[in-house]
């Protein structure tokens, strides 16, 4: 980092400035200009470093210079990570679309959501056993009996499954029930005692944005779990909350380039929790294929309007399917097969 110093910053502040940096375990390097004094620190200087210098009052300005993230950034792991789910691999050229309806409801509709979901040609699907509400009035999910429902339906498919956790509690049963993905909803993007328990295993992680998330926060939260051992990292960008209420959220695009320019982890995108409307969703997963997204996390269910939640964003089985042939040739053209 680099410390700027006031005008009228005297030797004595200067001194006192270097020992506090000489304290903190790192060095100081000054550069005595004819205006004022600037200090570079040399060493693993961290956050609250920077807030303990820049609360000294000689000081004007602490300017961090090396990237808080570490671990999930691409200047320390230039190649792209590919992630390897069950032998479906996730980040590479194949673009990968995960499917199945928001919440597991019964045994039935996961079967028939599953079949849709094959049919249509995804080859990972999603569904919700544990679910975050706005209202408590709302359908929960159906906790680990939904777990069950759900591995027995895309067992029967050869489905790997895409599943929600919003308590560390239940994390031995996504193990008991060998869920293939952990997703990290928007709600608890920094839970971050979520985020380091899911770092201890070696389950592949989507970690969805959090409602008003910064990008920054966001890779922060990634390099939560990567920090405890865990480097299978999916973001997944889902809309953020904006001015605009004429459709749920509003889809960042802007931020696939940019993760993937600043981390080497896969980016992939949930259109339908962004626009909130199944008629939204080709439009945008198109847009985030053509931006670069490694895949969509799209929600549909056998009969959209008899879904028990978020029934009208889901497609159904016809539309995934014509999805998916659409998405072929957006896919083509970007040099990528789906
Ligand atoms: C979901 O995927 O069903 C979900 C609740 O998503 P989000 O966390 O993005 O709201
Ligand atoms: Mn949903």
């Amino acid at each position: 980092m680099i410390i700027t110093m006031k005008t009228n910053a005297s030797e004595h502040d200067i001194n006192n400035v270097v020992d506090k940096i000489n304290t903190l375990g790192l060095k100081a390097h000054i550069s005595a200009g004819t205006q004022r004094t600037i200090i570079g620190v040399i060493g693993e200087g961290n956050h609250d470093h920077q807030h303990t210098l820049r609360s000294m009052a000689s000081v004007e300005n602490v300017i961090p210079i090396a990237k808080p993230y570490k671990i999930v950034a691409r200047t320390s792991h230039p190649q792209t990570t590919i992630i390897d789910i069950k032998g479906i691999p996730l980040g590479g050229e194949q673009i990968q679309v995960i499917s199945g309806p928001c919440s597991v409801e019964t045994p039935e509709q996961m079967t028939a959501s599953a079949d849709a979901v094959k049919e249509a040609g995804c080859r990972l699907m999603r569904g919700g056993a544990y679910k975050p509400r706005t209202s408590p009035y709302s359908f929960q999910g159906h906790g680990v009996d939904g777990l069950k429902m759900f591995r027995d339906a895309a067992n029967q498919y050869g489905l790997p499954i895409v599943t929600e956790l919003m308590d560390v509690r239940e994390l031995d049963n996504f193990m008991k029930h060998n869920v293939d993905v952990i997703q990290i909803g928007t709600r608890n993007m920094q839970n971050f005692d979520l985020l380091k328990e899911v770092g201890k295993t070696k389950v592949p992680v989507i970690l969805k944005r959090g409602i008003a998330a910064t990008v920054k926060e966001w890779i922060l939260a990634a390099e939560y779990i990567a920090a405890s051992g865990n480097h299978n990292i999916i973001f997944c960008e889902r809309g953020v909350r904006s001015f605009e209420t004429a459709y749920r959220n509003m889809l960042d695009i802007t931020a696939i380039p940019y993760l993937k320019q600043e981390t080497h982890l896969p980016v992939i995108v949930d259109p339908s929790h962004a626009g909130g409307y199944a008629w939204m969703v080709p439009a945008l997963s198109r847009a985030a294929i053509a931006a670069g997204a490694d895949g969509l996390l799209v929600e549909s269910h056998p009969i959209p309007n008899e879904a028990w939640s978020d029934a009208e964003q889901a497609l159904s089985p016809a539309e995934l399917s014509q999805l998916m042939q659409e998405l072929s040739a957006v896919a083509q053209a970007m040099g990528r097969t789906i």
